[in-house]
């Protein structure tokens, strides 16, 4: 039957109803099949959308449960290491050592060490915290440097200008002999891009103070013993983004860090700056040194932008950033920070865990680490350790 016929038989059949009720029944009844929406009155479906909008918020949190697999408390929750990133930076040059004589080090990519003045300070020995397995008590005791913290020593300057040489060469012996006696970093490039070696590169160097970085693998607290330090003789202004060094020693400090990282094996994520790696455990905010907040030559020294890096200490350990500090800092280091927040809301969702319940756990955990991390590099854990690491 075809339409026209069928609408015609329908329509002789509901004339000859004569209650309209009735009529309207049948012609409900025997009219074509129309979508949802045309057979649902507006209040109807108003009420509809209503109630099931209403019963999938209250189901979302269970899914959100039932997709995270059993919630687990954040020291017991793995945390899956990060992806390496894609850069051609992450590769290493070989480079070795040509000669040694008694004053200085040549290497094969054109790095001059002065040893003249290095100092011996306590032998490097650390715990890292294995990523993999946050709540195991399994820590890897090392000898060996994981990475670099970058510094400027904000000490007196003069203009880098010819006619100054001299102020220029009393201002950067004096500073040798002050971190000499400090103990203050492994390395220190002064303005003309002379590379002198501190502290010998077996021991620690007190440079870093509270602080905290993760690779993908691993967790260091206290960069003292884990990082080598390498400072650039300069003076920086907050957010300063160009000329806090010459290019002298921008070049330098490109050879040292090829020569570190051929030698330790450093991943190029772990070269990163004080800034990035300082905290205060005691309001527990970061930031505590601001040394390269911003403006640090990375693509300069073959490295990726590590400021795009999640900083550790928000996500992993629960601190805070205050936003005077923040807003002192430069665009890309506050890139990182934005980044860190995002990680820390989403392994907090990820564990069902309130934001502050989750913050408070994970404050425990760096308090109980730090204790640890003091305990394996005092001189008693140096004196029974006999195990060395990577
Ligand atoms: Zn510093």
């Amino acid at each position: 039957m075809t339409r026209e016929l069928r609408e015609a038989a329908v329509g002789r059949i509901a004339g000859c109803i004569g209650d309209p009720v009735l009529r309207l029944r049948f012609l409900r009844a025997v009219a074509p099949r129309t979508s949802f929406a045309q057979r649902v009155s507006p209040l109807r479906l108003r009420h509809w959308i209503l109630w099931t909008g209403l019963v999938l918020l209250l189901l979302i949190p269970f899914l959100m449960k039932l997709a995270a697999g059993k919630p687990e408390p954040p020291h017991a929750a793995p945390i899956p290491p990060r992806r390496a990133a894609a850069d051609g930076a992450q590769r290493t040059v070989s480079v070795w050592q040509v000669e040694q004589t008694g004053d200085a080090e040549f290497y094969s990519n054109g790095l001059r060490v002065d040893t003249r003045l290095t100092v011996a300070n306590r032998p490097r020995l650390y715990a890292a915290f294995p990523r993999a397995g946050a709540a195991s008590i399994d820590r890897a005791r090392r000898t060996q440097p994981a990475g670099i913290v970058y510094h400027t020593t904000e000490s007196c300057q003069a203009p880098f200008e010819a006619e100054d040489t001299p102020v220029l060469k009393r201002l950067g012996e004096s500073l040798l002999e002050y971190v000499c006696r400090k103990r203050a970093y492994h390395y220190l490039i002064d303005r003309f891009g002379r590379v002198y070696r501190v502290v010998a590169e077996s021991d620690a160097a007190n440079h870093a103070g509270y602080s905290v970085w993760a690779d993908d693998e691993w967790f260091y607290i206290n960069l003292n013993e884990s990082f080598l330090g390498v400072s650039f003789e300069a003076q920086s202004h907050p957010g300063q983004t160009e000329g806090v060094v010459s290019p002298g020693q921008v070049r330098s400090a490109a050879m040292l860090t090829e020569m570190l990282r051929s030698r330790y094996r450093i991943p190029a994520g772990n070269c990163v700056t004080h800034a990035q790696v300082s905290v205060n455990p005691s309001n527990m905010l970061v930031g505590y040194h601001k040394d390269w907040a911003a403006g640090f030559p990375f693509a300069e020294l073959g490295l990726p932008d590590n400021y795009q890096r999640p900083l550790p200490s928000l996500w992993a350990f629960g601190f805070d950033c205050e936003p005077a500090w923040l807003a002192s800092s430069g665009s890309r280091l506050s890139f990182g920070v934005q980044l860190a927040e995002q990680d820390f809301v989403r392994r907090a969702a990820a564990a069902g865990i309130p934001p502050a319940a989750y913050r408070k756990a994970l404050r425990e955990r760096y308090r109980a680490w730090l204790a640890e991390a003091r305990r394996a590099g005092s001189p008693v854990a140096q004196l029974r350790s006999g195990s060395v690491g990577r």
